[in-house]
């Protein structure tokens, strides 16, 4: 399937259209539903064990990965590219990557509910409610420029079987108890993108998804879109988790114990049936370079969550933004 879809009526170039899960034409404004957007198949789970022999790479286009020249960034792109533009750092210079660089194929996406508009709005709120007197800045039109990018995503589904022990007090005794479950866990995200997954401002709205709403992929939803190819691997990923979820399986014995408040948990864990899910997901993201720092600021594609950094020297920034732009 070519991405590069032309309009049905006047053969214009048609690209996502964020929260219509449709493809929308630049010129005349046609509208075409994407099938596998409004459908209810679910993405599908995938073996992590076979995952070398058996993931995808067919992206359903002419896929590309470019790297940034400044920020090492690495995004997929597509001959519908509408900007060269770093979305990390707003770089221009690119680097072709090595051709023969291995790009699996995400197994399902979550579109763009948020539009650009809705995007500026949930920004200006956002400055409005951090900061004093931010009118001017917020009406800026280059630090309202927010730029549609999907971040890989990896979930995980994996069954636990726990056996844990742990401590109580009863009058003035300490008792010890110990006990076993099984608890599946189902849809454990792990950010796939360091330069989003190592702040954790921006970890906190890209972390969040309703990963259900996900569709099986589609190179539709990515057309006008670029999409950034993930920097922590597969496996990476999963190893990343040791400690959330090891917190979350102490959570979990504790819950299992509702009237003994039981403290000082050990607990050990045998994993099985390990599955995972690769999408993609929506993020507006707005870089801009301040007294020569790049800050980033990021919402949520999906549900309009907001977070970034911000120059501490804030009021300084707002002079110079009045300067330039007034
Ligand atoms: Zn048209
Ligand atoms: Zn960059």
């Amino acid at each position: 399937m070519p991405i590069d879809k032309k309009c049905p009526s006047c053969g214009g170039t048609m690209i996502f259209n964020p929260g219509w899960d449709s493809l929308l034409c630049q010129s005349c404004g046609h509208k075409e539903i994407i099938p596998e957007l409004v459908s209810k198949i679910p993405v599908e789970e995938m073996d992590f064990l076979t995952a070398q022999n058996t993931a995808s790479h067919n992206w359903g286009m002419e896929a590309k990965i470019v790297i940034c020249g400044q920020c090492g960034a690495e995004t997929v792109q597509n001959r519908l590219q509408l900007s060269g533009r770093c979305p990390f750092c707003g770089s221009t210079t690119v680097d072709a990557a090595d051709p023969s660089k291995d790009i699996m194929a995400p197994n399902g996406v979550i579109p763009f509910k948020i539009t650009e508009k809705r995007a500026q709005f949930i920004f200006k709120d956002w400055v409005k409610d951090r900061f004093l007197a931010p009118d001017k800045l917020a009406k800026d039109a280059e630090l309202n420029k927010f730029y549609g990018i999907y971040v890989p995503l990896f979930t995980f589904d994996v069954l636990t079987e726990n056996r844990y022990t742990g401590h109580y007090s009863s009058g003035n005794r300490t008792l010890f108890k110990s006990g076993k479950f099984k608890h599946q866990i189902d849809d454990f995200p792990v950010v796939a993108s360091k330069q989003l997954a190592s702040d954790k401002l921006l970890l906190s709205v890209v972390k969040d998804y309703w990963t259900r709403e996900a569709k099986p992929y589609t190179p539709d939803a990515l057309a006008g879109f670029p999409c950034e190819h993930y920097s922590i691997g597969l496996t990476e990923a999963w190893n990343s988790l040791g400690d959330d979820l090891k917190r979350y399986l102490e959570d979990e014995a504790y819950r299992q114990n509702p009237v003994t408040h039981l403290s000082g948990i050990q607990i050990a864990t045998d994993y099985f049936n390990l599955r995972y899910k690769y999408l993609l997901v929506p993020v507006w993201i707005n870089t801009f370079a301040y007294d020569g720092r790049n800050y980033i600021i990021v919402i949520n594609g999906q549900t309009g969550k907001i977070n970034g950094q911000w120059p501490k020297s804030f009021g300084t920034l707002m002079k110079k933004a009045v300067e330039l732009f007034f």
